[in-house]
């Protein structure tokens, strides 16, 4: 075994073909065993239930050398449940929570020569899918599904440190009320591509998305949950049906109570309560960069400001992203049952 030869904290956030990836198919109502494959290429129908109606849900983790030298990954346990929970409201079988951080564990090893070392910044993103094979051509669910893991080597989210980004409130939706906005399915990543292109086109970083039933209340972007502070020092959390349940944003609720001794709040933000100046700081938060703080969100031509600014991350943002991040590294004790060694 040797590591790759990579320039590792120069990798961008793109697809390389690794070594080793699981495969697991479910045929006949039930799981086969599952085994770790060397061909990246898949065979299926013209008429597969996922080109047809997009059945189809993935999850997203990252595995990382810590500083003692430990090859680890954060939380599999809730990837697993949050995929089951996805699968379910699509009508797919769910994959066995227990075997999918098995088959995380198994898919990360064989491929211990493409995860980064300790210090590099980069990490081995972990891109766990499932998806409807069978033939569909009547609207219903495939008969049969594949599960897989594969693995790539991304390089550091921030080059040179967190620069607040600019985003603008969207005029699409990015979830229907009552939809599937609280899974995590590509068809919802399919429909937000216009609105993203468009928002770059733009100048802006993201779009932060409204509830799509009053268009009054902050959502999440396309891909990250949002946070906010308030003028008192209070992590505020906004909550709907239809947001997606971030990982990362569960677990920095849990830090500020717990390590920072914070006040959290899980509620409704209205876009009004934004636009008063109720906020000091904001931030993005998702596996890739953990927080990413925004420096000011664009309302149809009107700026909100943070009082953090545009240099740099705010001090309360800096302290959450900090403590979680020392915890994913081994730097800081982690909660019970947070960080599974792999190697
Ligand atoms: C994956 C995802 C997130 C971030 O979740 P993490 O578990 O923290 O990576 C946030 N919003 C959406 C829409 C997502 O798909």
């Amino acid at each position: 075994m040797a590591k790759k030869d990579l320039d590792w904290g120069n990798l961008g956030f793109a697809y390389h073909v690794t070594d080793k990836r699981y495969v697991s198919m479910y045929q006949n109502g039930a799981w086969d065993e599952g085994a770790l494959i060397s061909d990246d290429k898949i065979v299926m129908s013209e008429d597969a239930g996922v080109l047809q109606y997009s059945q189809s849900v993935f999850e997203g983790l990252k595995a990382y050398t810590t500083e003692n030298g430990h090859i680890v990954c954060f939380r599999p346990d809730l990837n697993a449940s949050r995929m089951a929970d996805s699968a379910r409201r699509l009508e797919m079988p769910a994959f066995p929570e227990d075997r999918f951080v098995e088959a995380v564990r198994q898919t990360v090893a064989a491929n211990a020569d493409w995860v980064p070392p300790y210090g590099s910044g980069a990490t081995l993103y972990i891109r766990p899918y499932m998806f409807g094979i069978s033939p569909v051509i009547g609207v219903k669910p495939a008969d049969d599904y594949m599960f897989r893991i594969f693995v790539t080597p991304v390089g550091p989210y921030f080059k040179g440190g967190a620069k607040p980004i600019v985003v603008r409130i969207s005029d699409f939706d990015r979830a229907a009320p009552r939809g599937t906005g609280h899974i995590k399915a590509g068809l919802n990543y399919a429909m937000s591509l216009h609105a993203i292109v468009d928002a770059h086109n733009q100048g802006f970083a993201e779009n932060i998305y409204l509830d799509p039933g009053t268009r009054t209340k902050i959502e999440e972007t396309g891909g990250a949950n949002i946070l906010f502070v308030d003028r008192d020092g209070v992590l505020v959390i906004p909550s709907s049906t239809s947001i997606l349940p971030s990982i990362t944003r569960r677990s920095l609720h849990y830090v500020a109570e717990n390590y920072l001794g914070m006040k959290v709040v899980e509620r409704e933000v209205t876009l009004k309560e934004v636009e008063d100046g109720n906020f000091v700081e904001c931030g993005l938060c998702g596996t890739a960069a953990v927080i990413s703080p925004i420096g000011k969100i664009n309302d149809h031509g009107r700026e909100i400001c943070f009082e953090s600014g545009m240099e740099e991350m705010g001090p309360v943002m800096q302290k959450l992203y900090d403590t979680l991040t020392g915890i994913q590294m081994g730097r800081l004790e982690a909660p019970e049952g947070w960080i599974c060694r792999i190697m």
